[in-house]
Order: C-alpha cells, then structure tokens, then sequence
C-alpha cells in the first residue's frame, strides 16, 4: 500500500481511483484489532452499567469514568509517546473513534476531552505547553475542554466578545467575557478558550485553567439527549492568564479553531459508525425476538427493508472515513519526510482534507440519524421506553447534526472548498466540467457489455460525477461571485458531492475485499453495492435537476435535464430481493458483522 497514490481534497470528483489506492476496514492490522477491543470492553464494563446514572446529570460519575479510560491509555492514542501517549496513526485514532462512538453521552465527552480539548496544544502548542499540559491530558490526570461558542457567535465563530487584554508589565492577559454550551464545563481542568486581543479582528487562543480565579461555571444545561454530558456557559470576570498561555501566535486562534473543527469534523464522523452499528445490532436483537401475527418480526419484508438500509448506509459511510483517514497518514508521512514536526503534520494533513471532513459530517450525522430513527420504528412501542437503548441512541444522535459545525454551514463547505481548491490548481475541476457543458448530447458514458462487474459500477459513478461538474460549471458561470450567496444550488451540488464519494467508496470498498477474500463470499457485498448506486442515482438526478432549474436559462433546460436524465441512468434492479439478502445475513447473525 506505501506506494499508491492518496488524490487530493476534492479530487476524487475528477480522478479515477483504483482499489489498491485506498485502505478499506478489512485490513486492520492485530494491534488495531486489539485496541478496538479494550474501547468495546470499557464500554461493557465500565460505561453501559452507569448510562442511567450518567443520563441524571452525574458530572463526579463521569469524571470517574473519563479518569479510568485515561488511566487504561486510551486518551493517548491521538498523543506521540513524548507526551505520554501511544502516537497511533490517525487511522488508528478514527477506528477508536468508532468504537467509542457506541458511548452515549461518554463519547461525546471522551471526544471533546481527546480532540478539541487537547489537540490544540499538541498541534499548536509550544514545548512547554505540551509538557505541562498535554503529558497531563493524554493520562486524564487533567480533563480538558474547547471553548469558542458564544452566545452571539455561533456558526461565525469569528465574531465572538471575549476579550483578552494585555497588562502593562506584559506577563499575562486580562480575559473577560462568557462562552456557551461548552462539553466538559462541570469538571474540565483547562480549557482552549477563543477571545481577541485588544481590538485584532481574529481570534487569539489561550490555554486556561479553570481553577484560575475570575472563572465562574454555570449549571449544566437541560438538553434533548446526550445528558451524561456536561454542557454549560462559562464566565470569564478578570481571569489572569499568563502571557505563555498564548497558543501559538497573537491572532492566530481563527485558524487554530478551524483546523480543529476539521479533525473534529472526522473524528464525529468515525463516531456515528459506532453508534450506527450499536442501534442496528439492537435493531435486529429485537426483531429476532419480537413476535407478531405468531412471528418473528424480522421475518416481515417491511423490517427487512428498514434493517438493510441500515446496514447499507452504515457500510457506505465507514467506507469513505477509512479511506480517507488512509490518505491522511499518507499525507502526514509525507509532511514529516520534509522535516515537519509530526503535530503540525498531522494538523496539516488532516486540515488538507477539509472536503471530505465536512463531507463525511453531514453524511454521518444524517445516516446515524435515519438509523437511530429506523431503530425506534423496528422496536414499535417499546423503542419509545425510556428503558429501551434505542430511546436513549435517538435522542442522543441528533446532536451530531448541530455541533461541529452545522450541517448547512458543512453543506456549504464542501463545494466552496472544492471549487476553491481547484481554483488553485490542486485539481482540474473547471476545464473538466467545461468540456463536458459543451458535448451534452454526448456526456454520459454507456456500458459496452465487456466491462467487468466493478468497471461497469465505475462508469456509472463517473456519470454521476459528470452531473456535480455540470452543475458547478452551470452555476458558477451563472452566478459568478454570486454563487455563494445561492445556498440552495450549493446544497444540491454538496448533496450530489455526498453520494459519489460515499458510492465511489463503497464501489472500492467492495471490490478490494473481493480481491482478498474471492467473490463467492462478497456476493451480500455486491447486494449493498447495487442497492446503493441504484437509490444514489435517483438521489444525483433529483439534486442535479434541481440545481439546474435553479439556475439555467430557460433555453438550456431541457438539454441539461435530459443529460443528468443519462448521467443517472443505472440498470434496473430487484432491489426488494437485494435488500431482503442484505436483511438475511444480518438476521442470521444477529448483530452487524459487515
Ligand atoms: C450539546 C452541545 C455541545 C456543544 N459543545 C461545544 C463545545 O464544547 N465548544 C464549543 O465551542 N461549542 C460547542 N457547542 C456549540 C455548537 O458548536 C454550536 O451550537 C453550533 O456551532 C451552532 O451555533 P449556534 O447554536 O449559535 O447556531 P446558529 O449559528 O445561530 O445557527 C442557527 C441556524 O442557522 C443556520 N445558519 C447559521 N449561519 C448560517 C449560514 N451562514 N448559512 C446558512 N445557515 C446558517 C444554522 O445552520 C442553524 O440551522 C455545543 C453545542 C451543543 C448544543
């Protein structure tokens, strides 16, 4: 694998990949396997014994836990051996990730502990930072906490109060403002907190103890789920930071918080693969054991239906993280071969793959939503008791569509990165789409009959690329500057974006794993693959016939609607009998074992 080529951020809507380029699940290696075993086996032991107590707002109980997943190493995976930690490769760090992702509301604070909490200063940090505080971090011996929301800053994060004033003599900063809605607030040591210098209009980030007098935190908030986790406001009355407590340079914070939100972006999206696959193994446990109509409700097509797009959707989804959490360490290991120091190369790399970030965000947060719903449904009225795992999965997923950024400002980052990206140079998106607007009658690929099963699915996926190309070189010569403004045709061409990567993936995925294991025991995987391209391709022809009669003129509609028309035309399937053998393998496990 050391030799294949990693595409760049946004690439891959221009670039042919093949199999052998990208890493797929199936290739963990025994160390990997392993560490994924401690994190479920914390989970069982430790976490889903005291999730009742948890959900009652015990802040003392989860700092407990929180100390004794650091104590069991699992808060260094992310943090070099230096400082404390184990330096595992990121795909390593998205794998526990996942795992932990099946924690509830642990997760979500284990997560903020070990990524936003910490990773600022280990990327951005300076010697003394890192020993001080992230040697301390990574052992949980200190619990951390990223502080940037404010009550009028939200998704313009930039625009934040909190200000932090020099003194005279210059050995600290004076910081006065408040923050909101902060992960970790009830029990946090330190916290990364966002506040401008005098009147710089970026943000400067600092490193704050909360023991540090003038540090005042409110309650926790009463939320919709994830209420293990502690969320509150946080004042800041004449706090005295000291002046070495500055992370990075003066003014620099904006892009430490942005670089941050990108590896966190990845992270939630490698979490929902936990949760996802929590709430369809519990899923397919109650179908195999409820009886109506003197059955076994998991015999009905309708529950089969529910539980095969679970499965479909979760294995297309943990198809794209892996693959591009591989091209992060490829990245990263070329960043340290010019001599970067490996936080900043880590940060770098991941902050490169900031399509795919926000991508696999909205993705992940929108499949583990569906699936968590379609959990609830599969359970009937049980799935609305508080004392089913299913309740509690519902309610706690829906976050992930709200932090991180929200899903609309990631839909809108997908495409204005890309496009911005192949603005300079890192990919050839404009000609490509040109020479495509100018031979519309001839635009789609058609199968000849020879192509093997997985070149056949790539030239469809090249199709549906040709549509997000179409519509990006449509809108952007419509629009011009103004595109941005134009949120609605930025959706549909992010929604198309979605399901390429998530198809082209899968398409890899799959045919990969045929390659090692031989395709008489792929055929499920086939199934899924099938299934997916062919609801992916109604999905691509309703977002790209959407964007076009947003902005075409009335004279290029109709050939521009009946070149996406070809572009998603895929070969009818018997997707009922599909999905009911992708059903079938999970009935018969009981369990997701994709
Ligand atoms: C449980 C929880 C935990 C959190 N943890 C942390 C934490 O640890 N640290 C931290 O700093 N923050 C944290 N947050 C804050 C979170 O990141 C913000 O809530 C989020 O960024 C959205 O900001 P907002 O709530 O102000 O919504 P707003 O920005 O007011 O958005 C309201 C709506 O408008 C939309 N919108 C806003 N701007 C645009 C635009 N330009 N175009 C289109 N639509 C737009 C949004 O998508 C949304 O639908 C947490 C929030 C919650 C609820």
């Amino acid at each position: 694998m050391e030799n294949s080529k990693a595409l760049k951020s946004g690439e891959f809507l221009v670039a042919e990949t093949t199999a052998q380029d990208i890493f797929i699940p199936e290739e963990y290696n025994e160390e990997q396997l392993m560490i994924a075993q401690t994190c479920r086996d914390f989970l069982n032991t430790e976490v889903y014994p005291n999730l009742d107590k948890l959900d009652k707002q015990d802040r003392e109980l989860m700092k407990e836990i929180l100390k004794k997943s650091g104590d069991l190493g699992l808060m260094g995976v992310s943090i070099p051996e230096e400082y404390n930690g184990f330096g595992q490769s990121f795909v390593t760090q998205m794998l526990t990730a996942e795992t932990i992702g099946a924690g509830y509301s642990f997760s979500v604070a284990f997560m903020a502990h070990c990524g936003i909490g910490t990773l600022p200063i280990m990327y951005y940090g300076n010697e003394e930072q890192r020993q001080k505080y992230v040697s301390r971090l990574a052992t949980g011996e200190l619990l951390g906490a990223y502080c940037l929301t404010e009550p009028g800053a939200g998704s313009d994060a930039n625009s934040g109060k909190t200000n932090a004033k020099p003194s005279e003599d210059g050995t600290h900063y004076i910081l006065n403002g408040q923050k909101m809605w902060i992960t970790n607030a009830g029990f946090a040591d330190t916290q990364v907190v966002f506040a401008k210098i005098e009147n710089d209009r970026v943000l400067s980030a600092f490193i704050v103890e909360s023991s540090m007098p003038g540090v005042v935190v409110a309650p926790d908030e009463k939320k919709m789920g994830i209420k293990g986790s502690s969320t509150a406001q946080i004042f800041y009355n004449d706090v005295k930071v000291p002046a070495e407590n500055l992370i990075g340079a003066r003014g620099e914070g904006f892009r430490i918080a942005l670089s941050i939100l990108h590896m966190g972006r990845l992270k939630l999206g490698a979490n929902v693969i936990g949760a996802a696959k929590k709430a369809i193994s519990d899923s397919v446990k109650y179908a195999n054991e409820r009886k109506q109509f003197c059955v076994l409700i998991s015999t009905f097509g309708a529950i089969k239906h529910k539980l095969a797009e679970q499965v479909i959707r979760t294995f297309g989804h943990e198809s794209a993280t892996y693959r591009v959490s591989y091209d992060i360490d490829r990245l990263i290991d070329e960043m340290k071969a010019t001599g970067m120091d490996k936080g900043r190369a880590t940060i770098e790399a991941i902050s490169h793959y900031a399509v795919e970030a926000a991508l696999l965000k909205v993705y992940g947060s929108e499949m583990l939503d569906f699936v968590a719903d379609e959990a609830v449904q599969i359970h009937g009225g049980m799935g609305y008791s508080a004392e089913m795992a299913v309740e509690r999965g519902y309610r706690d997923s829906r976050i992930n569509r709200i932090f991180e950024g929200t899903n609309e400002i990631n839909r809108l980052l997908v495409v204005d990165t890309a496009m911005k990206r192949a603005m300079k140079g890192d990919f050839d998106l404009f000609d490509e789409a040109e020479k495509l607007s100018n031979d519309l009658q001839n635009v789609a690929c058609k199968p000849s009959g020879s192509e093997s099963y997985f070149e056949e699915k790539q030239l469809y996926i090249k199709n549906l690329k040709k549509v997000a190309l179409l519509a990006i070189d449509g809108a952007s010569k419509q629009f011009g500057k103004k595109l941005v403004q134009e949120q609605e045709v930025l959706n549909n061409i992010s929604d198309i974006m979605m399901q390429v990567y998530i198809a082209e993936s899968m398409a890899l995925r799959i045919n990969k794993l045929e390659a090692m294991k031989g395709a008489g025991s792929c055929s499920v995987y086939r199934d899924i693959l099938d299934v997916y391209l062919y609801d992916s391709a109604d999905l691509v022809r309703k977002s790209g016939s959407d964007a076009v009669n947003s902005f075409a003129q009335p004279e290029q509609i109709p050939v521009m609607l009946s070149a996406i028309e070809a572009l998603t035309k895929v070969p009818a399937l018997n997707v009922k009998e599909s999905r009911r053998r992708i059903a079938d393998k999970l009935i018969a496990d009981n369990e997701y074992k994709f």
